[in-house]
């Protein structure tokens, strides 16, 4: 579904990520784990095409992603459910969650949607007339992830969902990614918590320096003597 083929990624003059391959198969939860400023969130942006490539090639289920805007690839079905979630503080919860279905026409849809979103999250149907600001961190997280849903992606791209929370809800987020997943939505995710991550997900990559140094099936890279030393602990 997604591909990403030797992606050099740069802010200035400044090379955050160097010659990335990755992909993502239709139905898996893939995670990227690696220190504070490896490039995870870099390649998320690479993703979604706030950055473009200094070289290399990013695909989304086979087309070259090079010239599109955020936007169109929200129509595509992609979605970003981005780190410091990023929700509209003087907006109401309802409001937000219209808002991440701004590129669907289908408003009938969109009203049943919103109801899917108001089961999934009953603490946002709590508080659907309250100002986003005013929800707390791990509410706030719900409605990020309920607003990306409201376009309806194939792809989900979730940079770290537990930033910040109690374990509780995080263990509660990362149900909810889990369910997302059962119900066939395609999940990237970018994670600092590698324990959880790599519990959550099919397959892992690692990233170091704004290189991928290993890949594979995360159970498998979970008990690797090294990734276990260097992001296990
Ligand atoms: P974290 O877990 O801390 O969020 P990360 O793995 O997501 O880290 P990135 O945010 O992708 O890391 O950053 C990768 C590198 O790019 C870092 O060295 C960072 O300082 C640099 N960088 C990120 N954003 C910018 C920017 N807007 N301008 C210049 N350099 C940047």
């Amino acid at each position: 579904m997604l591909e990403l083929d030797d992606v050099t990624l740069c802010y200035g003059a400044v090379q955050a990520v160097r010659g990335a391959s990755l992909r993502v198969e239709q139905g898996e939860i893939v995670t990227l784990i690696g220190a504070n400023g490896a490039g995870k969130t870099t390649i998320l942006r690479a993703v979604s095409r706030m950055i473009s490539p200094r070289s290399g090639v990013v695909r989304f289920e086979g087309r070259d992603l090079a010239g599109l805007t955020p936007d169109r690839l929200v129509r595509l079905g992609m979605s970003h459910c981005p780190e410091g979630r990023q929700v509209l503080a003087r907006q109401s919860v309802r409001d937000n969650l219209i808002l991440g279905a701004y590129v669907r026409t289908d408003k009938d849809a969109v009203q049943e949607d919103l109801e899917k979103a108001f089961q999934l999250f009953p603490r946002l149907r709590e508080r659907a007339s309250q100002l986003a600001g005013t929800l707390s961190g791990g509410e706030q997280q719900m409605l990020a992830i309920a607003r990306a849903m409201m376009s309806r992606p194939k792809l989900l791209l979730m940079d770290e969902p537990s930033l910040g929370l109690a374990p509780i809800i995080v263990r509660e987020i990362f149900e909810i990614i889990q369910g997302l997943n059962a119900q066939g939505v395609t999940i990237l995710l970018v994670e600092q918590n590698a324990h959880l991550a790599m519990k959550t997900a099919h397959r892992a990559y690692v990233l170091e320096a704004g290189s991928i140094v290993a890949h594979g099936d995360a159970k498998e890279l979970a008990g690797d003597q090294r990734v276990r030393k260097a992001y296990l602990g």
